[in-house]
């Protein structure tokens, strides 16, 4: 395989400094840019690892790949600056590999167009760890057989947005499972009627799927999905213990983007079970 030069956007954050290590270990990959506005001007290896690796921290992404020619572009920024990054690379030809959450449907709808407008293909994908992948997987095939589902994901305290980007996809493949199910779609609520003492407390709903997010020092980025039946509950786990959980998909889809058509969302799209 061809040696693929990778910009990491974001190299300064908790996700980007587990990307530099990662990629720079990795056979085939080449740290070639780092993109943040923390840290500009400093040495990105000696930052992350103490070791150089002669690739200055940029503020700006149009700036690196001006200057050099780049074969993927990893965002781990936020939901205020990923959308801008992802024009940036696609515009230069260049596939973003986005993991950073919060993007809506709107903006999917958006970085599809790009990918026509520019010939260039994008991956984003709300959660790399091939086990959440599973976890998402099993749900869909659950959903057809139990009446009721809640779901509730549990991430560190500094996480922006909620829900969380993987909770939303579940709740959609269990809305799909719902459709080819034995089940008619779940009523609003369980009860005929339910009194919501403390407003919230029953957490956001869709098809009457009911999701709970929990926010705490110590977590890092866990998920439950509770099937409940006649009799019965199936609860399925998964949990993320560190961000190293996240890197054998990021790297999976990181050599798969070079040659990607139009939009993969969801590394479910990218792999084969
Ligand atoms: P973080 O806050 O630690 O890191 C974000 C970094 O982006 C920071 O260093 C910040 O300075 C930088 N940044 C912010 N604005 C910028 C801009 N305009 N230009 C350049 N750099 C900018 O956050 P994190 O914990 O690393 O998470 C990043 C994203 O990744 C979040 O959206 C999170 O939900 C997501 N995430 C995804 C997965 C997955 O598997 N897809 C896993 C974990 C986290």
């Amino acid at each position: 395989m061809q040696e693929l030069k990778i910009t990491v956007c974001g190299a300064c954050g908790r996700m980007g400094r587990e990307t530099v290590i990662t990629v720079d270990r990795e056979e085939n990959l080449r740290l070639a840019g780092a993109v943040d506005i923390k840290n500009e001007g400093e040495d990105i290896g000696l930052l992350v690892q103490n070791v150089p690796a002669n690739v200055k921290v940029s503020s700006s992404l149009e700036e690196v790949l001006a200057a050099e020619k780049m074969d993927v572009v990893i965002d781990f920024t936020g939901p205020f600056t990923v959308m801008r990054n992802v024009e940036t690379a696609l515009k230069n030809g260049v596939p973003p590999v986005v993991g950073t959450t919060g993007l809506t449907e709107l903006d999917l709808k958006q970085v599809e167009e790009w990918t026509q407008k520019y010939s260039t293909g994008a991956i984003v994908a709300p959660n790399f760890a091939l086990g959440a992948i599973l976890m998402m997987k099993f749900a869909r095939l659950a959903s057809r057989y139990f009446s009721r589902a809640e779901i509730i994901e549990l991430h560190h305290d500094r996480k922006i947005d909620a829900p969380s980007g993987t909770a939303l996809k579940t709740l959609d493949l269990i809305r799909a499972g719902k459709r080819e199910g034995e089940f008619p779609p779940y009523s609003p609520a369980g009860a005929t009627r339910e009194l919501e003492k403390l407003p919230g407390a029953r957490g956001g709903a869709v098809d009457g799927i009911h999701l709970h997010s929990i926010r705490l020092p110590g977590l890092v980025a866990h998920q439950e999905v509770i099937f409940g039946g006649e009799g019965q509950t199936l609860t399925l786990r998964h949990d993320s213990f560190d961000r190293g959980s996240f890197m054998p998909g990021l790297i999976m889809a990181v050599k798969r983007a070079p040659s990607v058509k139009g939009l993969i969302y969801g590394m479910e799209n990218l792999i084969e079970f």
